[in-house]
Order: structure tokens, then C-alpha cells, then sequence
């Protein structure tokens, strides 16, 4: 009895540790990622997703530009293609952008083949457009799986998690999205937020863009410095 158990016990700690590899978007299973910057200071890291988006992306790059704030872009290879300006000006305004796939596919039910052309193809695209080839990667929702190191590795890339988004893009109003990140903020934080919709590239993102004044101030307030997220790049 206790023998028949042992197979069982070590089926289901491999099958958790799995599970966290694939849904926990720090886990270091399927290779090196960056959740954190350094955790005693007093900086922290805006990053936006799934953008370029025909709304929030202008809106935001406003709102840096007042503020002298820097932010990581991680772009969608097909918004890329299909506003491809907006792109542009996030580069123009000194900006870093990354690699957030091509569609916005969930990688960790995908095979290498697929993963290797999600990747490829928003890298090539992404080159294309902006003139400048993206050294940073974050998969959609965090899912990754083992195919997906061997590609970034391939391409060069570091791969980002976040240290706490605020459900933004579940648009609970632009005050409420300001709070979280007041509450959740601490030395050294990705803050994930979202100028764009994976799924819908004219996805409403308004709360988002009209959130960050008040986010930047309250990070300022509470004596943080926003920093670029190519400060954790070797
Ligand atoms: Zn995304």
C-alpha cells in the first residue's frame, strides 16, 4: 500500500511544480525571469501591454512626456501591423518596447512550432516597424512552457514577469485602479498595466490612461523613481 503511494506522491508534486511553471509568471521552471527589480531601493518599473492601441497608447505617451517617466511597452506583433505609427512614437519618445507574442496566443498549450513562429514573427514585425529589434519578452498571462526558453534564448531575449498587476484591464474605474497600485506597491515592482486588449486591438484601455497621472504621482509621493525596466538587463 504505502509503495503503491509513492509513484502517486511523486506524480502529483511533479504535476504541481508543473502547474506553477506554466501559471505562476516568475516561476524560473521553464527558464530565468524577472518578477522584481531590486528590493531595497526605491525604484519601480511601469510596463504596458498588449498595446499599440488607438486610444490609451497616445494618451499614456502624453502623460510620460509631462512626467519624465520612462515605461516598457510589451507589444503585440499583429497590433504592431495594424497601427503601426503608434508603435513608432512609443520608440520616438524614448520608450522600451518588447515582444508580447504575435497574436496574444496562451504559449503553454501551444507546441515549439507554433511558440517559435508567435515569437518570430512579433520579433520580425516589431524590427520592422519601429527600427529597433526588442530584447525583452513577456508571455501572455505569464503562460509559458518548456519551448518557450529555447526560442527567447534563441532570440536573445530576457524574459519579464511582473511583481502585481491591478486587473485593469477588467476596467474597474480609473480611481480604483490608481488605489491598487497605491496599495500594492513596494521597492523594486513590475507594475504589469495594459494600454492595449490582447484580444481586440481597439479594446478600450480609457481608465488605464486616465489612472496613470495619479499612479505616477502617488509613486513620487510615496518617494519612489520610476525607472526603465532596461535597467535589469544585464
Ligand atoms: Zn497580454
Amino acid at each position: 500500500m504505502i509503495d503503491a503511494a509513492i509513484p502517486t506522491a511523486v506524480g502529483a508534486t511533479a504535476a504541481g511544480a508543473l502547474a506553477l511553471g506554466i501559471y505562476y509568471p516568475n516561476s524560473w521552471l521553464f527558464g530565468g525571469v524577472i518578477g522584481h527589480g531590486p528590493r531595497n531601493g526605491n525604484t519601480a518599473y511601469l510596463t504596458f501591454d498588449d498595446g499599440p492601441n488607438p486610444t490609451a497608447t497616445d494618451h499614456i505617451l502624453e502623460t510620460l512626456a509631462a512626467q519624465g517617466v520612462p515605461a516598457e511597452f510589451f507589444m503585440v506583433g499583429a497590433h504592431v501591423q495594424q497601427y503601426p505609427g503608434i508603435a513608432r512614437r512609443v520608440v520616438a519618445a524614448g520608450h522600451e518596447i518588447g515582444n508580447h507574442t504575435q497574436h496574444h496566443v496562451k504559449l503553454h498549450v501551444r507546441g515549439p512550432g507554433r511558440i517559435r513562429r508567435e515569437l518570430e514573427q512579433a520579433h520580425n514585425v516589431i524590427t520592422t516597424v519601429t527600427g529597433v529589434a526588442p530584447r525583452a519578452f513577456r508571455a501572455p498571462h505569464g503562460y509559458r512552457n518548456p519551448f518557450v526558453a529555447a526560442v527567447t534564448q534563441r532570440l536573445g531575449y530576457r524574459v519579464f514577469g511582473w511583481t502585481f498587476g491591478v486587473w485593469d484591464s477588467a476596467r474597474p474605474g480609473a480611481d480604483e485602479i490608481r488605489r491598487r497600485v497605491r496599495t500594492h506597491l513596494r521597492p523594486g515592482a513590475i507594475i504589469l498595466l495594459h494600454d492595449g486588449d490582447g484580444y481586440d486591438p481597439a479594446g478600450d484601455r480609457s481608465q488605464t490612461a486616465a489612472a496613470l497621472p495619479g499612479i505616477i504621482q502617488d509613486a513620487r509621493d510615496a518617494g519612489y523613481a520610476l525607472r526603465p525596466l532596461g535597467d535589469l538587463l544585464p
